[in-house]
């Protein structure tokens, strides 16, 4: 029995370091050239990535290793190393601060995304996180088949179960084509 464990544990420690994290928003997966990477439980994607995918222009000065991303009325600053980031020149606490990762600099997915307003979703399964921009508020179901997710948690009559975005496009479930905004 003890061998069958450590046979097991072993399979889902190799499964976990090999699997790369998907990072999406909304329903378009995000290719970086430095994939995300999950650290002390926090998903770190590559800076210009993230902002830019969530319409925010982003610059960086080289000599103080900070990121300025702005977006409409909001501006964020985060330096490499520094637990203190900025919103708007009002301070915030880091648990894991930007880094530098294959020598590109990673920043906090969640941080990010939600100081521009978007909701983030993590699915462990399969190593998704999902950041809500344009589908923000719109809860996700999926059918019993695992095939498609919806919206509408009663659409063709049918029932389905709750799930996340992260999960829906861990799983690469495809839209309903009838009640999934494009
Ligand atoms: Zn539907």
């Amino acid at each position: 029995m003890k061998k069958i464990i450590l046979a097991f544990l072993a399979t889902v420690m190799l499964t976990v370091s090999a699997s790369a994290v998907n990072l999406y928003v909304d329903t378009a997966k995000i290719n970086t050239d430095v994939a995300p990477v999950v650290i002390e439980g926090r998903t770190l994607v590559p800076v210009r990535a993230i902002f830019e995918a969530l319409g925010a222009t982003v610059e960086w000065d080289q000599s103080t290793k900070t990121a300025t991303g702005t977006k409409g009325d909001t501006v964020i600053t985060i330096q490499i190393n520094n637990t203190t980031a900025y919103v708007n020149n009002e301070a915030k606490t880091l648990d894991v601060p930007a880094q530098l990762v294959n020598n590109r600099t990673m920043v906090p997915a969640r941080f990010i995304s939600e100081a521009l307003e978007c909701d983030v979703t993590w699915d462990q399964a399969t190593q998704t996180a999902a950041v809500a921009n344009e589908t923000k508020g719109h809860q996700i179901y999926v059918t019993k088949t695992g095939k498609r997710y919806h919206y509408d948690p009663n659409c063709n009559g049918g029932t389905y179960y709750e799930a996340t975005l992260a999960e829906a496009m861990g799983r690469n479930l495809t839209p309903c084509e009838k009640c999934v905004l494009k």
